[in-house]
């Protein structure tokens, strides 16, 4: 169905749900020219997208920036990045978007997804139920926003991990205002943070541990299910993780879940599922299922040093990792180029905003190198053009 895009001019935006009734007419009057050749390996069409996604006043007014922006890099022949999974502290904002903003210019990036923190940090109360709010994503959104989009608050606070429902309330209440048009990554299964870590440390492999099936769980992907909002998820492919993920795909078969870091497999002999085919099985079951390429480049450790956690980087000689994506992983993002989306993961920790940046990029243009050139520009910023505004990026 996207195939018929040729005919729409590439310039145009078309609002929500006008593409795919102008789209059956120009089908229709082009009913004997011949079938035009696959977009992709096994041409996706826009039924594996699931469905529209009504935007809110607020990103109704932003969508004709964020178009422009995304039209600007396809003008001078660069494929733009959209990152719909990034964080941005107060601290690192005020200190690093600035020189930041000019180097997504230079690396092709036309639109970040921030999701915020709470403020003021919390005090270390585990138990508390409050969640103090963070709206600077708002904030620099409203001042960059052909740039910037607001994402809700990550989850990641005390209150989230092992408090009260306090966090999970916010969330609601900040989507159904229509501020946000994603939802800020929520961290279900992750292990402790490299950055966090040092040896001897208890409970790193523990470190978040809340179910998708869970209650808190249930109220986010029912949040999803009513708003049609995405909601990145971070859960390490384990085996028990990944029945949770697929009892949620089913049970909340409206819900649209960004399963984030796909191919991080940092624990291999717990994860002895997760691969190429089951990941096929689980898009072709599930329209609903999305995945974002925050992966780690290749020859990168977490804390296991015996264990490189990007699984689809090809073998090297003497034990390493090669930058090549493995033939099997470039033809799933090839088979399923409607399913995958940029994810450059800033966030605490990391190295200041624009290197961190220029090295994620880097990543993902390695990623897409080998891909046929429309999957490129599907994953690149189609597929995040869909789940932000409802819409469908017409193909040039
Ligand atoms: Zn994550």
């Amino acid at each position: 169905m996207r195939s018929c895009g040729d005919g729409l001019g590439s310039r145009r935006v078309l609002p929500l749900l006008a593409f795919p009734v102008l789209c059956l007419t120009a089908c229709q009057q082009q009913s004997n020219a011949p079938p035009p050749p696959p977009r992709c390996a096994s041409s996706p069409t826009l039924a594996g997208l699931g469905e529209h996604t009504p935007a809110s006043a607020l990103t109704s007014q932003r969508i004709p920036l964020w178009a422009s922006r995304i039209q600007s890099f396809l003008d001078r022949g660069v494929i733009p990045l959209v990152d719909l999974q990034s964080s941005l502290a107060r601290s690192h904002g005020e200190k690093y978007l600035g020189e930041a903003l000019w180097a997504m210019d230079e690396l092709g990036i036309a639109l970040i997804a921030f999701d915020g923190y709470e403020e003021p940090e919390p005090a270390a109360d585990e138990e508390s139920d409050t969640y103090n709010w963070g709206r600077y994503p708002e904030e620099v959104a409203e001042r960059y926003p052909d740039r910037i989009i607001p994402a809700t608050n990550g989850g990641r606070s005390p209150n989230w991990k092992t408090g009260g429902d306090a966090f999970v309330s916010a969330v609601e209440r900040n989507i159904r205002s229509g501020a946000y048009p994603i939802i800020g990554e929520l961290n279900f299964r992750q292990y402790m943070p490299g950055w966090r870590w040092e040896p001897g440390v208890t409970g790193a492999d523990r470190y978040v541990d809340i179910p998708l099936m869970s209650d808190k769980g249930r109220r986010i992907l029912a949040l999803s299910s009513e708003t049609l909002i995405a909601v990145p998820a971070h859960i390490e492919p384990e085996d028990p993780a990944l029945e949770d993920l697929e009892a949620a795909l089913a049970a909340y078969p409206r819900a649209k879940i960004i399963a984030t870091h796909f191919g991080q497999v940092r624990r291999p002999k717990r994860c002895t599922r997760f691969g190429p085919d089951l990941v096929r099985r689980l898009l072709s079951t599930h329209p609903n299922l999305y995945y974002d390429l925050a992966i780690s480049t290749p020859g990168h450790v977490h804390y296991d040093p015996r264990v490189f956690d990007g699984a689809i980087w090809r073998d090297g000689p003497n034990g390493g990792q090669l930058a090549e994506v493995k033939p099997e992983y470039s033809a799933l993002f090839a088979e399923f180029s409607d399913r995958f989306i940029t994810g450059l993961d800033y966030g605490i920790g990391r190295s200041p905003l624009a290197a961190h940046l220029s090295a994620k990029a880097k990543n993902v243009r390695l990623i897409l190198r080998d891909l046929p050139e429309s999957c490129r520009h599907d994953i690149a910023y189609r597929n995040a053009w869909f789940l932000l505004t409802g819409g469908v990026w017409p193909e040039a």
